[in-house]
């Protein structure tokens, strides 16, 4: 049997993974659950966010299904997402933006793949004050990390049989440090003949996806870049909880949904699953049970096409509960 790591994680966390793996039974597919604990509970508890367990059980399974973990704003621990990005060096964020039919977006015609950079960018958090009232905030561009995710982009496109990547930049501005990202990923282009390679300056790109985004394919962006357009497309797709994704490095995968904890209605039993349903979608996908991952899927859009299932955030009447039952229903 294969085996995966479950991090319900906090807030809403442990209800939308709980829905999940309901799911995931009712379909026979047998995975082996590594269950870790991590959030505020757990620092409570424990005296730290995230289970001693998590680092060693990550790297025997390879494969990690996460739920969303609330970092405390301006006081506490470090981001606990942070922390397993870095130490797993999970370099690639990876979301999935798809118009599902029924479900209320600004296009029906989104099909976008989009590839982040994770580990640099003005993320590195350089930070100083060089005199009063002067910050200066450092945006680390390195070759290797830029033709690292170029070679993820185009692998991945090469994989899934798309037609094109698209690099953001504003290498017109940061002549130097975008001027680097873009001048590399284009040199991986050209040992990919069948993809074709574009670039766009990152804010007309913000401004084509909202006017036409069937122009873009897979999009692959420095770290900023790619945080602040990912969520762009999300509200092209209706929204952050249907929106799926992956935070990828060699050899260990995290799959999570892009929303937050959603501390407002944790507890509720309102919590739309499914985003986390889709992101478990992408980890059979990636554990070789493509079938499963489809039936998944598709079950997965025939409730969200079903408006009495439907969870409050959709416009919906339904809860969780309903809304996980009518996923095993059209199974
Ligand atoms: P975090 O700091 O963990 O990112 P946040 O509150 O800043 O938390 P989200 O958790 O993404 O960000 O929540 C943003 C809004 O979207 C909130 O109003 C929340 O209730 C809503 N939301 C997020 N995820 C879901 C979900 N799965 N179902 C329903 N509503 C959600």
């Amino acid at each position: 049997m294969k085996s995966a790591v479950l991090v319900p994680g906090d807030g809403v966390g442990p209800e939308i993974t709980d829905a999940t793996v309901k799911v995931i039974e009712a379909m026979g597919t047998e995975i082996e659950w590594q269950v870790v604990e991590a959030g505020m509970k757990t620092m409570e508890e424990y005296g730290r966010p995230l289970s001693p367990k998590f680092f060693p059980l990550a790297w025997e399974c390879g494969v990690v299904l996460k739920g969303p973990i609330t970092t405390p704003i301006g006081k506490g621990y470090r981001s606990v997402n942070m922390i397993i990005r870095e130490r797993l060096n999970l370099y690639a964020n990876v979301r999935y933006a798809r118009s599902i039919p029924g479900v209320s977006g600004m296009h029906d015609n989104v099909d976008v793949i989009i590839v982040r950079e994770n580990t640099e960018g003005l993320y590195v958090g350089f930070e100083r004050e060089a005199a009063q009232g002067v910050v200066e905030s450092i945006k680390l561009t390195t070759e290797s990390a830029s033709r690292r995710i170029g070679s993820y982009a185009f692998e991945l496109a090469a994989r899934m049989g798309r037609g094109k990547v698209t690099a953001l930049h504003k290498a017109n501005i940061l002549k130097m440090g975008d001027g680097l990202f873009l001048r590399t990923v284009e040199n991986v282009s050209k040992t990919y003949s069948g993809i074709d390679f574009h670039q766009m300056l990152v804010d007309n790109a913000c401004h084509q996806l909202v006017v036409d985004p069937s122009q873009f394919d897979v999009i692959v962006a420095q770290n900023l870049y790619g945080d602040i357009v990912s969520d762009l497309i999300a509200g092209l797709v209706g929204g952050l909880a249907v929106m799926p994704g992956a935070n990828m490095g060699d050899n260990i995968a995290v799959f999570e949904a892009a929303h937050g904890s959603a501390p407002d209605i944790a507890g509720k039993g309102i919590a739309n699953p499914s985003g986390m349903m889709l992101s478990a979608a992408l980890m059979l996908d990636h554990m070789r049970m493509p079938d499963d991952a489809a039936r998944m899927r598709e079950a997965v859009y025939a409730a969200l096409a079903d408006k009495d299932a439907l969870t409050p955030d959709m416009g919906g009447k339904g809860d969780t509960e309903k809304f996980t039952q009518a996923v095993i229903d059209a199974l």
